[in-house]
């Protein structure tokens, strides 16, 4: 999740908007909340800092070097407001991801070069301190080590801090939005992101990040439509131009003519329309109108967003992504704050389940402190239970910390990226392990606590009998899955047509899957994108799936397609969608189905 961004620009170097009349542009990116919002654009990143380059007279030297001292201490006082709002707003682990900053401020070398060539150039602060800068962030962000990138962006974000200050220019901050906007920007610090102005901010467009960003994942857990990934949005679109963000397509127009404007306005009051019908079946149960009780839960990555879990109607958590945990700051959680977090969780949901899954670090989700090298095949390489089990120091304070939480709620625990039965043994012994050494210090843990595996990767999908005999539940992780079926990576958006959910390889496993977890006894979820897909969602239905978990913003759609379709009829789908042969065919078909059965799902 790192930020790369320019640094500071020299004053008059503002880069023009390219290539752009008034005519509507349409921007196409990966979309990361859902719905539609139209407003005028907020450039967060357009505001550059001015900076001049004057000479100083000797005498003034003193003077320069005040200024830079009293523009230290107010970015400090600056980061510690935003550091106390932020841990009360959303707790201490998201407000420890500005200590790498106040690190920064403290960084001799850095204030002592400046100060030196202050006394030898002799030119004002701002241009000794932007220049210094510069040479920071660019030796930062050219190293192959994701850390060191990392603290590029935290020492570039710090940086444009301190020249504000220097310069006295005032950034509009998020906070301080008075109209609604959509914010255009490269990307969204966490800074951002956790002080803006809620009610103000309608939509987010992003030039970089994908589906698990910082950015994706609040704007869904905020509600506010949004879209990422769209590489020049920062480029081609000026502040104020009327904007169109369609975050369930991915699609962004600028400068809509009269006509688009029309029906992105009728689709935005349909869908709102419908959003508000859905809540309806909220409080009601999720059962086909022939009696067969699905279970319905929410994934989540943040406790803060278990509101919107209850709001939606959702029973439980069917994933608790708790890398989220491990990501912006440069600690290791301990078993305490874990404890506590999941702890909370439990007993906010109870009597309902919450699936913890443990961490899922590595692939596309990295954490600084752990100077994991860079992989050629980050996705086939080092990530979750490999991970885990290769660091059992930090996988035991996670699983006592779960262990711990389970007397407080129903908490059944499932590890991510199962491959064959010696890495789900090996982790069980660990956990047994965990479980013994507890029970000798006096701590209590829930004797009934329920184990699972996700199976996101092909070969734990073809030896789930032998998988079956050490777990109590399956969650079938599409994301993984289709990528590691199709060998089509997640997150390459120039690959992004071959990765099919519908695609009859894919298909064929998640139906043996539930099909062999069944005749083993055993109860199947899934927790991956697919399970949020009200045409989709009829085809797992068809197929048996017992438990679908989704974004608690997808809740209602999926309750709604299990109240309108009986057992049979979803039965009767998927027979006829094997008979079919390519993904692009079973997408129309079922689309289609989902028309004739739930018609206020149609595509709007
Ligand atoms: C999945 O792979 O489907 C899944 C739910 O896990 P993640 O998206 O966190 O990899
Ligand atoms: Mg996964």
């Amino acid at each position: 999740m790192a930020r790369r961004r320019a640094s500071p620009r020299r004053a008059g170097s503002g880069e023009p908007s390219p290539e752009r009349g008034s005519e509507p542009v349409e921007l196409k990116g990966i979309p990361a909340s859902p719905g539609v919002s139209i407003g005028r654009a907020f450039l967060l990143d357009s505001e550059e800092v001015a900076i001049p380059k004057q000479a100083v007279a000797p005498s003034a030297i003193p003077q320069e070097i005040a200024r830079f001292e009293e523009a230290l201490l107010q970015t400090r006082k600056e980061i510690m407001d935003i550091q106390e709002k932020i841990s009360k707003e959303l707790g201490l682990e998201h407000a420890e991801i500005f200590n790498a900053h106040l690190m920064f401020l403290e960084d001799r070398a850095f204030i002592e070069e400046v100060v030196q060539r202050l006394k030898e150039e002799q030119l004002c602060v701002e241009y000794i301190f932007s220049e210094v800068l510069r040479k920071y962030v660019q030796a930062f962000s050219k190293v192959e080590d994701e850390y060191m990138r990392e603290r590029a962006s935290d020492v570039d974000d710090v940086g444009r801090r301190i020249l504000r200050n220097l310069t006295g220019l005032k950034r509009l901050s998020l906070a301080e939005l008075t109209q609604p906007v959509i914010v255009v920007a490269y990307d969204l610090s966490p800074s951002d992101t956790a002080t803006m102005h809620r009610q103000h901010v309608i939509g987010f467009i992003t030039d970089i990040g994908g589906r698990t960003s910082h950015t994706a994942i609040m704007a869904k857990s905020l509600e506010i439509p949004a879209v990422v990934g769209l590489q020049a949005a920062t480029q081609r679109i000026l502040p104020d131009d009327l904007i169109v963000v369609d975050g369930s397509s991915g699609t962004v127009i600028v400068n809509p003519d009269p006509t688009m404007l029309k029906h992105f306005e009728e689709l935005k009051k349909r869908l709102e329309s419908l959003d508000q019908a859905l809540l309806r079946v909220k409080d009601l149960r999720a059962e086909t109108p022939d009696g067969h009780r699905v279970h319905l839960a929410a994934n989540i990555e943040f406790p803060e967003e278990i509101p919107s879990v209850i709001a939606h109607g959702a029973e439980g958590i069917g994933l608790y992504r708790t890398e989220f945990f491990y990501l912006n700051r440069s600690d290791f959680p301990s078993e305490e704050e874990q404890f506590e977090a999941y702890r909370h969780v439990a007993k906010a949901m109870a009597p309902h389940p919450v699936i913890v899954r443990t961490i899922d670090l590595g692939g596309d989700k990295f954490m600084s402190e752990l100077r994991v090298p860079r992989e050629m095949n980050p996705f086939l390489g080092w990530r979750a239970i490999r991970f885990c089990l290769a660091r059992p120091d930090i996988f035991k304070v996670q699983l006592r910390a779960i262990l711990r939480a389970s007397v407080f709620g129903k908490i059944k625990l499932m590890y991510p990226m199962i491959s064959g039965l010696e890495e789900l043994q090996a982790a069980n012994r660990i956990l047994e392990e965990m479980k013994q050494e507890l029970a000798r210090e006096g701590k209590q843990v829930d004797p009934n606590l329920e184990v699972g595996a996700m199976i996101e990767v092909p070969s734990a999908a073809l030896i789930l009998d032998l998988l079956a005999k050490e777990v109590r539940f399956f969650s079938i992780g599409t994301n993984d899955l289709i990528q590691y079926a199709l060998a089509v990576d997640r997150v390459n958006e120039k690959i992004a047509y071959l990765y099919e959910p519908t695609h009859p390889a894919v298909l064929r496993l998640i139906r043996q899957i539930i099909q062999v977890a069944h005749e083993n006894g055993l109860w199947v979820s899934m927790c991956g994108e697919m399970a949020g897909e009200p045409a989709l969602a009829l085809l797992l239905l068809g197929m048996g799936l017992d438990s679908f978990s989704t974004s608690p913003v997808n809740v209602p759609r999926i309750k709604q397609v299990i109240r309108s379709v009986s057992t049979f009829r979803a039965k009767e789908v998927v027979k006829e969608i094997f008979r079919l042969t390519t993904g692009k065919e079973v997408e129309a078909f079922a689309r289609a189905r989902l028309c004739e059965l739930v018609p206020e799902l149609c595509d709007p």
